[in-house]
């Protein structure tokens, strides 16, 4: 292919995406203004067709754990593909199986079976209609600085007489989670912001009705609300309260399991134990939609002999559960959970920290494995985030020099795949440098 016939075919893709593709989270003018045509990737790395290289550091949806292209992940695809490539959810299937066995493998004590569904949303969804099912009770405490989904209204939609009625029209209580940076509570300290946070949940608890809530719906680290890891003792605190009250903790790892935060769950960093546990993203690195639920055993045997009003066609798909085979094996193969703290610790955090020595417009750093944010403000004192418009200039700067980030308000995210190398790091921590420089002098 000539060099011009490259172009062509990204200029195609553009032009298509702008002509065919309705785009999520944005209005569909300033998408296609940052689009970007992506042909070919490997590892951290994506290309263009022209060859344009990127360094992929938002692993697309923070999903791509183990990296573009990863040969296991493929075979199992490949394998599967040539066998079976669908079969329906009541059927027994060893790959199915075997996916669901080693979930429960890597989930505390006590939980054997999951529930498989298309991806994050959906499996939150069917984690809140078997805590409400369980429990008896209708609302759903979740914090205001959370991302847990973007579905809910076809339940409400559906006809079919095992529905549920209005079961998504019920409550939903919004509280604060811990947000050391920017506390409601004024607290100086991990230890005060925790101790502040799990007071105002407590008083939410009572003004809404213990005998009321189903559950706690949480993520372990909030990703898209900021990577807002928790103080010590949040997370057992919330534990705690639940058990004072019947009420089941959800523990959304959708975003943050699989090697993101160095562990297989983040929780596992927490020493808390949930009731259900939702997972997606990098179970399977995204390479075909998967989802689901991780349920503890009393709660799976009170569907023993009660209908579960819940299910979906591709639950459990063959190519999916292959590919969770593959992941899972893979990341316990090739050591992903020690390299990510690895990498959290010896290169993203230090990288970031020499970063925000250089530059005062970085107000905040937190994360740990390869879970990281930096938090850009105007004024160190007022902690003023940096205005959209300067942040979708960075972002813009980053693509044009090789680096596909993930921004979201006025925070750059660094959350490259789990696989990323400490060369890799670097290479990134100079492009974010240049790039402050430029459009933050
Ligand atoms: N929970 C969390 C924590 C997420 O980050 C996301 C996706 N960003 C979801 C749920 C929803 O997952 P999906 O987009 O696969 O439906």
């Amino acid at each position: 292919m000539t060099e011009q016939n490259a172009c062509d075919l990204d200029a195609y893709a553009l032009e298509l995406d702008q002509a065919h593709i309705f785009h999520s989270w944005s209005a569909q003018t300033s998408a296609h203004a940052s689009a970007v045509s992506i042909e070919s990737g490997l590892g951290s790395r994506v290309w263009d067709h022209a060859g344009t290289q990127y360094l992929d550091f938002s692993s697309q949806h923070v999903n791509v754990n183990l990296g573009h292209q990863h040969p296991a992940l493929l075979a199992a695809i490949r394998t599967q593909s040539e066998l079976l490539a669908t079969i329906s959810p009541p059927t027994a299937n060893i790959t199915r199986g075997e996916a669901a066995k080693r979930l429960a493998a890597i989930a505390p004590e006590g939980f054997n079976r999951v529930f498989f569904t298309n991806g994050g949303s959906d499996a939150n969804e069917n984690a809140m209609r078997m805590a409400r099912l369980y429990t008896g009770r209708d609302k759903i405490l979740s914090s205001y600085r959370s991302y847990h989904g973007n579905t809910g209204s076809s339940i409400v939609a559906t006809g079919d007489p095992r529905r549920i009625p209005n079961e998504f029209a019920r409550g939903h209580v919004h509280f604060f989670g811990p947000y050391l940076y920017r506390s409601e509570f004024w607290a100086k300290t991990p230890e005060e912001e925790s101790e502040r946070a799990l007071q105002h949940l407590r008083r939410v608890i009572e003004a809404e009705g213990a005998a009321t809530i189903a559950a706690v719906l949480l993520e372990p680290i909030p990703g898209t609300p900021g990577i807002l890891v928790p103080p010590a003792g949040y997370l057992a605190g919330v534990r705690e309260l639940c058990d004072q009250h019947g009420i089941l903790l959800i523990l959304d790892e959708v975003m943050s399991g699989f090697g993101r935060a160095g562990e297989w769950f983040a929780f596992d960093a927490f020493d808390v134990r949930p009731d259900l546990i939702t997972f997606a993203k990098g179970v399977n690195s995204g390479y075909v939609p998967v989802g689901g639920v991780i349920i503890d055993d009393p709660i799976a045997a009170f569907f023993n002999e009660r209908v579960f009003p819940g299910g979906l066609t591709y639950s459990g798909h063959p190519l999916a559960t292959a590919t969770v085979v593959a992941s899972l094996d893979t990341i316990a193969a090739e050591g992903i959970l020690e390299h990510a703290r690895d990498i959290g610790e010896n290169h993203i955090g230090p990288g970031l920290g020499a970063l925000a020595e250089r530059h005062s417009a970085i107000g905040d750093v937190r994360g740990r494995g390869v879970f990281w944010a930096m938090e850009l403000v105007t004024d160190r004192q007022t902690r003023e985030p940096v205005p959209a418009a300067t942040m979708a200039r960075i972002r813009a700067a980053l693509v044009t020099r090789g680096l596909l980030p993930f921004v979201s308000e006025n925070r750059i995210h660094i959350v490259p795949p789990c696989v990323v190398t400490g060369d890799e790091v670097a290479e990134a921590m100079a492009i974010y440098d240049e790039v402050l420089t430029a459009e933050l002098a």
